[in-house]
């Protein structure tokens, strides 16, 4: 799940090995549900709060630099949402 496709456009998506030590909010390593479109959220890595999306049982990571309450707060703020409008298919 290297570079999915569907991660195109996400704003500020780290990589692989950078993603690596990611735990959740009580500290254990995030658990996400392999056949579905869900897992923990948010995730931190190295205290810095990350949102995941989860996509076909795999995700992305996107580090979060306005400390938002919610994914959905996050791609506002982010200008994620604009980007999804305009090139999605
Ligand atoms: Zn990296």
């Amino acid at each position: 799940m290297d570079d999915p496709d569907f991660a195109k456009n996400y704003p500020n998506i780290i990589c692989r090995k950078c993603e690596a030590p990611a735990v959740n909010s009580n500290g254990e390593t995030p658990q996400f549900d392999s056949m579905g479109d869900f897992g923990d959220n948010p995730v931190y890595i190295d205290g810095a709060k990350c949102w995941r999306r989860y996509k076909f049982g795999g995700f992305i990571t996107m580090r979060d630099d306005f400390n938002c309450e919610n994914l959905d707060e996050f791609y506002d703020r982010s200008g994620f949402m604009k980007i999804y409008m305009g090139s999605f298919k």
